[in-house]
Order: C-alpha cells, then sequence, then structure tokens
C-alpha cells in the first residue's frame, strides 16, 4: 500500500511535470508565431500558456496582418502636408510630415 501511494505521487509529479514543459513550449511557440504574423506576441504568449493548442490553432489559423495595408489606413484619414517632407530611410519615398508611417512601405519613424 505504502508503494503505491508513493508510486502515484511520482506519477502525479511527472504528470504536471510534463504539462508545465508542454505549456510552456506552446506559449514559446505562440509568442513566435505572433511576431512572424505581426501580432502582439506578449498577448499570445499568455494566451498559449493558458490555452495551448487551440489557441496555437487559432493563431496559426488566422490571417498575418499587412502592416502596409494598416499604414495605408491611417495615412488616409490624414490630411497630407506636402510643405514639409521626409523621406522613408527604407524606399526612398517622400512622405507628408505629418505621416508617422511611411505610405508606400509602412516604415515607422521611431
Ligand atoms: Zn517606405
Amino acid at each position: 500500500m505504502q508503494f503505491l501511494i508513493e508510486h502515484s505521487s511520482t506519477i502525479y509529479i511527472i504528470v504536471i511535470f510534463i504539462f508545465l514543459i508542454n505549456n510552456l513550449g506552446n506559449a514559446f511557440l505562440g509568442r513566435w508565431l505572433a511576431a512572424e504574423k505581426h501580432r502582439d506576441s506578449t498577448a499570445w504568449f499568455w494566451i498559449c500558456l493558458f490555452l495551448g493548442i487551440p489557441a496555437l490553432l487559432v493563431l496559426g489559423l488566422s490571417q498575418t496582418i499587412d502592416i502596409r495595408k494598416i499604414a495605408h489606413r491611417i495615412n488616409e484619414s490624414i490630411t497630407p502636408d506636402m510643405s514639409v517632407t521626409w523621406e522613408c530611410p527604407r524606399c526612398s519615398i517622400k512622405n507628408p510630415n505629418n505621416l508617422y508611417t511611411c505610405k508606400e512601405c509602412g516604415y515607422k519613424l521611431a
């Protein structure tokens, strides 16, 4: 009887250990995947840590966020001021000074 109790608690610890390693693996995988898809990697780290495989599936099937599309949307809402311009260091397009992101490639000014 004593042997059985000791044995089962060892299995219990091993199961918890595997569970933790597995969830941490999911969390780091989620963080990497989110970064690849231009999504919030910190948020997805925690979501994948607690929800595991289903969260990874949702993230994996979700669309990659198109930075250019977002930049375009932001730029369209701003009236361009071409009196002062800045040149994009990535694509050397001239952008109006009141734009925070490049209208061509989405480059973000620091
Ligand atoms: Zn650019």
